[in-house]
């Protein structure tokens, strides 16, 4: 099988990081303070099993019942926890593509079936996804690389027209319009899974915290495979420091969505077709002209952003929003490249 290839993480060194859709701002202070009041002798415990706390707070914040939400060693540990809860031998998981390429991976480990149906070039959902059947269906939305959004009522048309688990994967939703979330499905579609991520809007990458929320019924299905102490007592500790410091992260959503819209207006100035973002990145591409000699001439400038050499995204480059020093540095150098 091929196995998930994550951006490249440089450890040190003075770097132009703009390659794996990290927040540019840091954490509120406030989730600083509680990781270092959570760094006591009591580390000798365990935590929580189910990261209470978080949960509750998470409750709170987004409407709904503390059983609606189960906690995650980041949003990818709950798409294991899906796939191994869900998926076994020759069972069918649909999603368009391309997409977030570790749904690819995690269904090959399962021994499942990935069906994907292509993306039109407007990055709108394909029309054969409403008749198509599995036992789960992943919708990335916003979508990545892409950064398109779908809106909430054509996702509540597929959840109704699908007969299996349907899956938001909302890892970057804070970035978009207001209204975009799919949490307001879960009271009428009981087959409808929301997940999101503190990696991005959040600024906690490094601490990996994830949530999912849908039916208490289906998470209980899915908790049967979630390791006892998947989250530490520290990263417990933050998300729920994260979550009562909550406008911070709107400050810092904020801060990148202006950046995004003027990187966006000046890489179409270099000449790049960049889709309209809901995300903290933007996809540009320069159609027919192959972007890994710019994405390696950008590398040797210190400036990393992400390029996938499949046939479908090779003319593109996948670029995070940056500070606007960052971004300025960004595109002092594609104006030297592109010259
Ligand atoms: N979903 C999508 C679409 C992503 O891009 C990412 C980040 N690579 C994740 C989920 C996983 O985020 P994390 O595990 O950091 O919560």
């Amino acid at each position: 099988m091929h196995a998930y290839v994550p951006g490249e993480q440089p450890q040190g060194g003075r770097v132009v990081k703009l390659n794996t859709n990290e927040n540019p701002y840091p954490p509120a202070p406030a989730v600083v303070a509680a990781v270092q009041a959570a760094a006591t002798a009591d580390l000798r415990l365990y935590p929580e099993p189910s990261a209470k706390p978080l949960r509750e707070e998470a409750a709170r914040v987004y409407g709904v019942r503390p059983e609606q939400v189960l906690a995650g060693n980041g949003s990818d540990e709950i798409l294991t926890m899906l796939m191994r809860a869900l998926v076994g031998p020759d069972d069918i998981v649909v999603y368009p593509e391309p997409t977030y390429s570790l749904y690819d991976t995690l269904v090959t480990i399962q021994e499942g079936r990935s069906l994907t149906i292509p993306f039109p070039a407007d990055f709108t959902l394909p029309p054969a996804l409403f008749a198509a059947e599995g036992r789960l269906m992943m919708i990335c939305n916003p979508n990545a690389p892409s950064g398109s959004l779908t809106p909430i009522a054509t996702i509540a048309e597929l959840a109704s027209a699908f007969d299996g688990v349907v899956v938001v994967d909302e890892a970057y939703v804070d970035f978009a319009p207001e209204g975009s979330t799919a949490l307001p499905l879960l009271a009428s579609h009981d087959n409808v899974v929301v997940l999101r991520t503190f990696s991005k809007s959040f600024s906690l990458a490094g601490m990996r915290i994830g949530l999912a929320f849908g039916h208490p019924d289906l998470l209980g299905e899915i908790a049967k495979v979630k390791d006892s102490y998947n989250l530490s007592r520290v990263a417990i500790a933050a998300g729920t420091a994260a979550l009562e410091a909550i406008d911070w992260m709107h400050e810092n959503v904020a801060r990148v969505v202006a950046t995004r819209a003027r990187l966006t207006e000046r890489l179409s100035a270099l000449g790049y077709d960049v889709l309209p973002s809901a995300t903290n990145f933007v996809f540009a591409r320069r159609a027919g002209e192959d972007q890994a000699p710019v994405q390696k001439a950008l590398r040797d400038q210190g400036i990393l952003v992400r390029h996938f050499a499949t046939d479908r995204l090779r003319d593109a480059l996948r670029i995070s929003v940056g500070t606007e020093e960052e971004t300025d540095r960004l595109l002092a150098a594609l104006a030297t490249i592109r010259g």
